[in-house]
């Protein structure tokens, strides 16, 4: 009997860390929320620019890759983090077999996408895609999710799209409506290279009409608004701010945006990276963009501001695992 009880809530176990809901999904699988940790929640490990009709992933050298990135991950380790969210859709340079191979040599969580990235006029889209519905495009990135990416059994843990840095494109447009329907069969959080307030604003008026409640979207580069009451708005609308450029901009890390927020009292919805990194197989010898200024620079600057640890917290560890646990957001007709 007692073996019984044993196995029976072994195989609970088991299902239950299968299943996405409530959880986030690696490119080793499925965690719980509180098992993500200190997470940089916008990073780069590979990027190629060459654009969807000259790409060529297999022919650039993985293992060089996976060498030049290696160290810059673990110095990570110093800082506490345990999750490292890398944010290169496909045709842009995402491999996951690499993120596999440095999550298990780092012993990283690593999270990967689906989605296509509209953004730079459509550079890394490919024709075929243009004329696809909304429909076809959102079953593609559900396919992934459930079956996962390439036939490597990695599920992506969020979706990533695009869009450029003006009013939306009728393609934009169709680009985030897709990311909406994928929303509503998955529950992935829907991550969204946007820069200035317009397009951001416009995406969430197309998931409101498709019933996406704002909590679902990470307006990404959020830090190129420069009218920071539009990051207040946004904010208390319910969508995530991502304040992603911490690996470039030196007065940036004196954490001028975030003392402000945290004074409009919408610290709990603001996600913080560098957008650093990467190994471009066009410019191998280029130098390597650390992840770690947040750590050494913007945090001390953050703490002579009177930010507490339970501040730093809430934009290291609990907004990251709130933002990319998979659960449907829509809109219900209470809200
Ligand atoms: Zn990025």
């Amino acid at each position: 009997m007692r073996h019984l009880i044993f196995f029976s809530t072994l195989i609970f176990i088991l299902a239950c860390s299968k299943q996405p809901e409530g959880n986030i999904i690696t490119v080793n699988g499925t965690i719980t929320p509180h098992e993500l940790g200190r997470t940089l929640t916008h990073e780069h490990i590979l990027v190629d620019f060459s654009g969807a009709e000259n790409y060529h992933p297999e022919s650039y050298n993985q293992q060089e890759a996976f060498d030049r990135i290696l160290p810059e991950l673990q110095k990570l380790k110093a800082y506490g983090v345990q999750s490292f969210i890398e944010c290169t859709p496909q045709f842009v340079g995402r491999d996951v077999i690499l993120l596999k191979k440095l999550a298990d040599a780092t012993g990283l969580n690593i999270l990967t996408n689906t989605g296509f990235y509209g953004a730079q006029n459509n550079k890394f889209i490919p024709k075929h895609v243009f004329d696809m519905p909304a429909e076809a495009i959102a079953a593609f990135y559900i396919a992934e999710f459930e079956q996962g990416i390439e036939g490597s059994g990695v599920r992506p843990g969020f979706i990533k799209t695009a869009v450029d840095r003006k009013p939306l494109s009728d393609f934009h447009a169709k680009l985030v409506r897709a990311a909406a329907i994928a929303h509503k069969a998955t529950g992935l959080t829907i991550m969204s290279h946007t820069g200035p307030a317009l397009p951001a604003f416009q995406q969430l008026e197309i998931l409101t009409a498709e019933g996406v409640a704002p909590e679902a979207f990470i307006w990404t580069h959020a830090s190129d608004e420069k009218d920071w009451t539009k990051l207040v708005t946004i904010a208390r609308m319910g969508a995530w701010i991502s304040l992603d450029k911490y690996g470039w901009d030196e007065n940036y890390l004196k954490g001028e945006v975030l003392i402000y927020l945290k004074k409009q009292g919408v610290l709990d919805k603001v996600l913080i990276s560098h957008d650093a990194g990467w190994y471009d197989p066009n410019q191998p010898d280029k130098a390597i963009q650390p992840y770690t200024p947040i750590f050494e620079t913007l945090i001390p600057s953050l703490q002579a501001n009177d930010f507490t640890t339970a501040d730093i917290d809430q934009l290291l560890i609990h907004n990251p695992a709130k933002a990319f646990t998979v659960t449907k957001r829509l809109i219900t007709s209470s809200n």
